[in-house]
């Protein structure tokens, strides 16, 4: 996020160009300076003379010049002013340029970039939606968010740019988001800072508020889930405790919505230096740690442009911690050899005096501030949720009953995807059904009919039906995470997850891959060893994904009568073994890792909104939608004209019967051709060469599996037809049930097995696990390619696809022995 919409940098401007000043970055005795001299917003200056890489750079400013170095000029926000220029005669009155400094800083002067800090799980990413109207994911886990979002609000007339950043419990160096957020203050420099705090759990919450102190930042803190702190009967004095640490404390409920409004105020006010809570304090590190920093922040001092950007004193305290990032980010500075060893001196000296790392001798100051603070402001509370979440727990995450409820809790929802969502589809179907009848019958034969019916709209309309399974399927994933289940599951694994080389935390990416695969392989950057996310991101593409969920919906509807939830499960299941095995033999193969260790943490229960779930289901089932009208679209008419084309002559048109044509296009299309090639490699796992294509085409995305089988076995055996002829009159109650009959009736017509149908229960439970485990999408490897690199996204795709070949063989072997 460069400031370009803002205005530009007071640096950029050439010689004799104006600009209004429309915002003064920067820190401390630099933004003192600079205002003294007139540095101040609404200002025009001119440039005088700006000979790039020419430092200083000369500026006319309230009729005085002024040299600033380059550096300097770079934390001035200016508007270019077009208009007279500096030498030119002032003819106009100056009201003129008065109005004009007006609308632009109207523009521009009132943008204020806002950035949200706080833990993980406390409601960051709720209150940037609710106040920018934004639909990225919330979930009561942490490490969901894991990029910065970006999105505008408006308020007041002013506009906020708020940046969603993953949630830390501290600005370290030890996790990549910690850096992450880190970096983004640092270099992005936002005006103001919200540091969204939870109000049930404020101890923890206030270590970060004691770095933002340090880095003497705008900050204005939203006490978020202010409703459980009243629900608690806790007592809170937030506006005394607001006083003490000199930022302004607005309570908020940010899954409501409620004191958005208030806490936008506060941070307009702050942005002015209109809020008379804001004051800089300095938290006491005690008198040895104090001279430590006091001695390093002199040294520092002697590099103005450090200075210019950076607080001293969090500089210094960071370099008594040992911050590496810190001591490399001084490396140009004139005096670092003596800031080395100075660090190195103290350091050694404190440690002598405390027996202890200072690091932890300062974290142990800041929790010493905030337990004197909360003690003077904060009364707890009688009725403590954490007494019902313990109790709810002690069945939930139950050593023994643990494991069958959450299979029960699965199969309820399997089992519900298929009976709850079957209504909905048969009647989608049966609208699908009729709109193909209804173009073939009033568009004249020819190409471009056969175009709509077989490829359009058998090809999309196949995968569409599957909207309401994906609906329910993600409103039950929404309910396990926002309840805090999820996060139960993932403390139930982490004995088991240690046991086969991973960490419970990698729970939680492999639970969003049953969402989507890409967003998770993204999310194992909470993990901090390179060694736990790559193995993450390895066995990630065996969980089974929700595009592949209408693939198993179609073939177990069709060949599995009886038991379907059970049979989609055990799909699931097979996924997850075969992540551990691989995992397990990965570990072994490849890496040999010593453990870190780590907490994992419980959220607390929590009753979801339906705003919430409803917000998930309708971003899922339009990115669904989307995702036809585009990628399922394209493959269907692909598909549709390779299997079309080439045509007969219409000589053999007229010498072959309806039956021999529709083998002759099988034999003698592109698709047919290509199906044939790969024959032979796919004929040991029982598939025939119509499987091969639509397996093939599945590696653009999971759901063309669907349209293709949908594109290549229509319902009529007369494919060059269309459909018209026989359509059945009735309603079907199933999804696709067209497209089922279908696939129920294709048999082999030539070779060993003539006459045999082509699908039997084995058959397709081994294209399930085909399907559940080769080749992941293209969007996928892309994620791991950028994740990881080239050589492990070839390893994926070279891993994933041996394995489905190998073990669908033999499910399909052994199957064919024990029958
Ligand atoms: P983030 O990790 O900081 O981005 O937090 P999220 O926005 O993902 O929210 C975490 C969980 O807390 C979600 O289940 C939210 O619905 C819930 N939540 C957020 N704000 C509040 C609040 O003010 N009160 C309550 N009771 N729940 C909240
Ligand atoms: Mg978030």
């Amino acid at each position: 996020m460069e400031n370009d919409t803002n205005g530009r940098r007071l640096s950029t401007l050439a010689t004799s160009e104006s600009g209004i000043i429309t915002k003064v970055l920067g820190h401390g005795s630099f933004r003192k300076r600079i205002t003294e001299m007139g540095f101040v917003r609404g200002k025009r200056v001119t440039v005088i003379k700006n000979a790039p890489l020419l430092d200083p750079v000369e500026y006319e400013i309230m009729g005085y010049r002024i040299a600033l170095r380059r550096s300097e000029a770079d934390l001035i926000e200016v508007t270019p002013f077009v208009g007279r220029s500096a030498d030119e005669p002032t003819a106009a009155p100056a009201v003129v340029e008065d109005q004009t400094a007006n609308r632009f800083l109207h523009q521009a002067g009132r943008t204020v970039n806002v950035a949200l800090v706080g833990n993980p799980n406390c409601g960051k990413t709720s209150l940037f939606n609710l106040a920018s109207g934004s639909h990225e994911r919330v979930g009561n886990y942490s490490g969901v968010t894991v990029e910065a979002k970006e999105a505008t609000a408006r308020h007041q007339g002013y506009t906020l740019r708020l940046a969603d950043l993953p949630g830390t419990y501290s600005i370290t160096e030890y996790t990549p988001e910690e850096l992450y957020v880190r970096r983004h203050i640092l270099e992005q420099m936002p005006d103001v800072v919200i540091n969204v705090v939870d109000a049930s759990n404020l101890e923890r919450n206030l270590f970060l508020t004691t770095q933002l102190i340090d880095m003497n930042l705008k900050v204005v803190i939203a006490l978020n889930m202010y409703d459980e702190l009243e629900a608690s009967g806790a007592r809170f004095d937030y506006e005394a405790l607001g006083r003490m640490i000199g930022i302004p404390i607005v309570p908020t409920v940010a899954s409501r919505g409620e004191g958005l409004d208030r806490l936008f105020d506060r941070v307009v006010d702050v942005f002015e230096d209109n809020e008379p809570t804001v004051r800089h304090i300095h938290i006491n590190y005690g008198e040895d740690i104090e001279r430590s920093i006091t001695t390093l922040q002199e040294m520092i001092w002697e590099n103005c442009d450090i200075v210019a950007h950076y607080s001293s004193r969090y500089l210094a305290i960071k370099l008594l911690e040992g911050d590496r990032e810190t001591l490399s980010r001084l490396r140009e500075t004139e005096n670092f050899e003596a800031i080395r060893q100075a660090v190195d001196h103290e350091t050694a000296r404190l440690e002598r005096f405390y027996n202890d790392r200072t690091e932890t001798v300062i974290a142990g100051a800041r929790y010493g501030f905030i337990a004197g603070a909360l003690n003077e402001t904060f009364v707890s509370g009688s009725a403590d949720k954490n007494r019902k979440a313990t109790r709810i727990d002690r069945i939930m995450t139950h050593r023994i009953w643990g494991f069958p409820i959450f299979l029960l809790l699965m199969w309820i929802m399997f089992q519900a995807t298929f009976s709850l969502g079957e209504i909905p589809a048969g009647w989608m179907e049966a609208g699908i059904e009729r709109l193909g009848e209804w173009v073939s019958e009033t568009m004249p034969e020819g190409s471009l009919r056969d175009l709509l019916v077989d490829g359009v709209i058998s090809g999309v309309g196949g995968v569409i039906v599957f909207l309401p399974q994906i609906l329910i399927l993600f409103f039950f994933i929404s309910l396990m995470e926002d309840t805090g289940y999820m996060a139960r599951t993932a403390f139930l694994m982490d004995r088991f997850m240690h046991r086969i080389g991973l960490h419970g935390k990698s729970f939680i990416p492999l639970l969003m891959g049953f969402g989507c695969n890409v967003p998770a392989i993204m999310a194992t950057r909470t993990l901090e060893s390179r060694k736990d996310r790559l193995l993450t991101m390895l066995i990630m593409p065996f969980m089974s994904c929700s595009a592949r969920l209408p693939v198993y919906v179609l073939l177990i509807s069709a060949f599995f009568p009886r038991g379907q939830g059970l049979v989609l499960m055990s799909i699931y299941v097979v996924g997850i073994g075969m992540a551990i095995l691989s995992s397990l033999l990965l570990k072994r193969l490849l890496f040999h890792r010593a453990e870190a260790p780590f907490v994992m943490e419980l959220p607390p229960y929590r009753i979801p909104t339906a705003r919430s779930v409803v917000r998930h289901m309708w971003n899922k089932g339009s990115q669904y939608l989307r995702k036809m009208g585009t990628v399922i679209l394209l493959a269907s008419v692909l598909v549709w004209g390779l299997g079309h084309y080439p045509r007969p002559s219409v000589e053999q048109q007229a010498a072959l019967g309806p039956d021999e044509l529709t083998e002759w296009q099988a034999e003698h299309s592109y698709i047919g051709r290509i199906g044939h090639a790969i024959e032979p490699a796919i004929r040991p796992l029982g598939f025939d060469w119509k499987i091969g294509v639509s397996l093939l085409s599945g590696v653009a995305a999971k759901e063309i599996v669907v349209s293709t089988m949908s594109v290549l076995n229509q319902p009529v055996s007369g494919a060059a037809a269309g459909v018209s002829a026989a359509a059945e009159p009735e309603a079907d109650t199933e999804a696709d049930g067209a497209l089922i009959r279908s696939l129920q009736a294709q048999r082999y017509t030539s070779g060993p097995r003539a006459g045999q149908p082509v699908y039997t229960p084995l058959v397709a439970y081994g294209m399930m696990i085909f399907i559940l485990l080769y080749f992941p999408c293209i969007a996928a490897i892309a994620a791991i390619r950028k994740e990881a690199g080239w050589r492990w996204a070839l390893f994926t795709v070279v891993y994933t696809t041996g394995l489905a070949w190998v073990v669908s063989g033999l499910v399909y072997q052994i199957g064919r022995l024990l029958a």
